[in-house]
């Protein structure tokens, strides 16, 4: 069964779903600082920042992890990625992008998320 979800209809989540913060924030139910979108791409500001750019790039559509994205919607996310990148004004000095994948990943969320990171020097390798 599918319910409503406000403003972005297209994108009604069936029962399974509704628990996913995620898709709570792509139907608008939860409030986020969004920095771009497109037809099947949101980013949006992480709620407790890395680095002074991190921002969070999701497809609309939910799916758990990377490898469960077809490849045009991975491109998809990834070009949503880079668009960040330039807009936030990182993509000469450099940025990182990171799909954390779960347990081991240390994947909190389980809709697919991409970070972009940077404005200051990222280290390496991550804990
Ligand atoms: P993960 O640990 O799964 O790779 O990343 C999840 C990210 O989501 C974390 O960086 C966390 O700060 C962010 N996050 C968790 N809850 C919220 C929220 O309600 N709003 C936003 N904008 N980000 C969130």
């Amino acid at each position: 069964a599918t319910e409503s979800n406000g403003t972005n209809s297209r994108y009604q989540y069936d029962a399974g779903v509704t628990d996913c913060l995620f898709c709570r924030i792509v139907a608008g139910e939860i409030p986020a600082t969004v920095v771009t979108e497109t037809d099947t791409t949101l980013a949006f500001r992480d709620i407790d920042p890395k680095a002074p750019t991190h921002v969070l790039v999701i497809p609309k559509e939910h799916h758990q992890a990377v490898g469960d994205l077809d490849p045009a919607l991975a491109g998809q996310v990834l070009a949503t990625a880079h668009q960040v990148a330039k807009s936030e004004g990182i993509d000469s000095s450099g940025y990182r992008l990171v799909f954390n994948t779960g347990r081991d990943g240390g994947q909190t969320v389980f809709h697919v998320h991409c970070h972009v990171l940077g404005g200051r020097a990222l280290t390496w390798p991550p804990g």
